[in-house]
């Protein structure tokens, strides 16, 4: 935990702490806003009902997918925010959290041509690829013929819409 935030783990039902800010719950978002309000100056008391690093709860995982692709441009601009803090994280802690594999989405569903646009209005370097060129590049993807996994194959698209930069988020352990 940063400097300024506590934490009490269950079991303890009374304290005479006082804080500016308590915080129940240790994942994902508790975390964050708790390193935010600490960075800014204020005493925190984040309340976790288990161990750290627990497996309970929904930010638990070998790692979570981070990407930049969405129809809606406020949650592109949030990624990159977001992807900012993440680094200033890394930063800070000396540890590598982000490993970047790049992004592919394609198919009718997702929208590949209205993704590229609302990534490049929001600056987030993007390739739209015919699907014909993402198959040479990514000959395994369920968009080449013969090659999809066992199962309904996905819609194959006019286009593809690859962005360099997203990857996983991996945590320690
Ligand atoms: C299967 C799965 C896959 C996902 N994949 C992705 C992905 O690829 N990319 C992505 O961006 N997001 C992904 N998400 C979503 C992302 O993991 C969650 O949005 C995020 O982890 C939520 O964080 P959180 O802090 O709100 O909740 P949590 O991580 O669940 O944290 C809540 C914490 O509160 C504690 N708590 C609850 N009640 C109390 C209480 N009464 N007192 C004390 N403590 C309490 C819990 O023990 C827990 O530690 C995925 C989610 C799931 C479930």
């Amino acid at each position: 935990m940063p400097p300024g935030v506590t934490r009490y783990r269950g079991g303890v039902t009374r304290s005479t702490a006082r804080a500016d800010l308590i915080i129940v719950g240790a994942g994902l978002a508790g975390s964050a806003a708790a390193w935010a309000a600490a960075a800014r100056g204020m005493s925190v008391v984040v309340v976790e009902a288990f161990e750290a690093g627990h497996k309970r709860g929904s930010s638990h995982g070998s790692a979570r997918i981070f990407r930049h692709a969405y129809a809606d441009p406020l949650y592109v601009k949030l990624m990159k925010d977001a992807l900012r803090r993440w680094e200033q994280l890394q930063d800070e802690a000396g540890e590598q959290f982000l490993q970047f594999t790049g992004g592919l989405d394609y198919g009718p569903l997702r929208d590949p041509e209205g993704l590229h646009a609302v990534l490049a209005s929001c600056g987030v370097p993007a390739d739209l690829l015919r699907a014909e060129e993402a198959a040479e590049r990514w000959p395994a993807s369920p968009s080449t013929p013969g090659s999809a996994p066992p199962g309904p194959a996905p819609p194959r698209a006019a286009w593809s819409c690859t962005t360099p930069e997203p990857g996983c988020s991996t945590p320690a352990t």
